[in-house]
């Protein structure tokens, strides 16, 4: 089989990149191994434009947000599922600090930030003594359909290989990539966190990072908005809502913990009020990075070996973005953005 690129990984970072190149209307093949708890089949699919207990704005996001709306809707029209939602986020105040600090966040950022004037509009549902903010526009995107609608799609376009990559059968030459029976002109990697074991980028700085999951069953919360008291806690499905997360930066395994399991039962106990009833618990690791940056480009060396990766958190607003300067990279020389190329690691991957 001879094709343009051979991409490794469809997680949100491959789904995007494929598209664009398919667009463009160059030739692929995808090799995926399906794991069921990768980060893009394990998260939310949240996108809250703001961050931290100081309420700042995400990198980027303004502009991240003008082009990814536009962007899933295009993805979910091709695929004919609805790929993402816009979706208040009520954000409790944990303490009557925390609801000065955001009251004054408000001032800064009319149009996103809100204070509304009825706080105790959750009663019903949710425990809570210091009232809420709202941050809207939030998103959420709709992994559970857009991963397995496009995996469908490669697969009938014979597009993917359903297998594990193994890199001891990767051959390259400064011109050609050989993979088993599979010839290309580059290779890119968009894997997760297998990258950070891999020889070509092993040395970048990536900084890996755990978080579980529970997802609960309940008729009684309203799925239009997501819920943010020290986790969050926002509808998947019709009568499913996903509740989550923690950072762990060290972890022996990926696996779900009971810790994790006892202590988010005990919050959801306190916070809610209506019946509920956990379904599953799952866990991942993020492909996150210590300077939060993406990791986007080729090999300084290995000119035909590249990367979209590094998107920690953020896989959903960073994932389309990046794959579309990348595609303009392959197909007009367009520069990458110098805060994502991976030339800023040059020396470190030379090494
Ligand atoms: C608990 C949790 C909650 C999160 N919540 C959110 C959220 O709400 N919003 C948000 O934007 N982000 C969230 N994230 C982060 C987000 O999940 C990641 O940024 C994003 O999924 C990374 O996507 P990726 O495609 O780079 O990697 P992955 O999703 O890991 O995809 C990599 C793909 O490569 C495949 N693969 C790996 N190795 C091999 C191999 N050797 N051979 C073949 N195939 C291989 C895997 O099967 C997988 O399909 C969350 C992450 C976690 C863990």
């Amino acid at each position: 089989m001879n094709v343009e690129f051979i991409i490794i990984g469809q997680g949100i970072t491959g789904t995007w990149l494929t598209h664009y190149l398919q667009k463009a209307g160059k030739s692929f093949i995808v090799i995926d191994n399906n794991q069921s708890n990768s980060a893009s089949r394990i998260a939310a699919g949240i996108i809250n434009p703001v961050t931290g207990r100081r309420i700042v704005k995400t990198w980027m996001i303004d502009e991240l947000l003008a082009f990814l709306v536009p962007a899933y809707e295009e993805l979910g029209k091709e695929l004919g599922i609805k790929a993402i939602d816009r979706k208040t986020l009520i954000d409790f105040h944990p303490s009557p600090q925390m609801k000065i600090a955001f009251d004054d966040r408000v001032k800064e950022n009319a149009g996103l930030l809100f204070q509304p004037k009825d706080q105790w509009q959750y009663l019903e549902t949710f425990n809570y003594d210091f009232g809420f903010g709202e941050v809207d526009p939030c998103y959420v995107v709709n992994l559970k359909e857009i991963l397995p609608s496009w995996r469908k799609k490669l697969l009938s376009n014979k597009r993917l290989l359903e297998e594990n990559f193994d890199i001891e059968e990767l051959k390259h030459s400064n011109t050609r990539i050989t993979y088993k029976n599979i010839k290309a002109d580059k290779i890119i990697f968009c894997d997760g966190i297998s990258s950070s074991q891999n020889p070509f980028f092993k040395n970048l700085p990536f900084a890996l990072n755990k978080g579980e999951v529970i997802l609960l069953g309940s008729r009684d919360i309203p799925s239009t908005t997501i819920f943010k008291k020290g986790m969050m806690l926002t509808s998947i499905e019709s009568e499913l809502y996903w509740v989550g997360s923690n950072y762990l930066w060290e972890f022996p395994d990926d696996q779900p913990t009971e810790q994790f399991r006892k202590q988010t039962e005990l919050l959801l106990k306190t916070w809610l009020k209506v019946p509920f009833k956990i379904v599953d618990h799952k866990a991942s690791v993020r492909p996150a990075n210590i300077e939060r940056r993406p990791f986007v480009g080729f090999h300084p060396t290995y000119k035909n070996v590249g990367l979209l990766n590094g998107l920690g958190t953020k896989g959903c607003s960073l994932a389309p973005y990046f794959a579309k300067q990348l595609t303009d990279h392959l197909i007009y020389k367009k520069e990458i953005l110098p805060e994502a190329d991976i030339k800023r690691f040059s020396k470190i991957l030379t090494r």
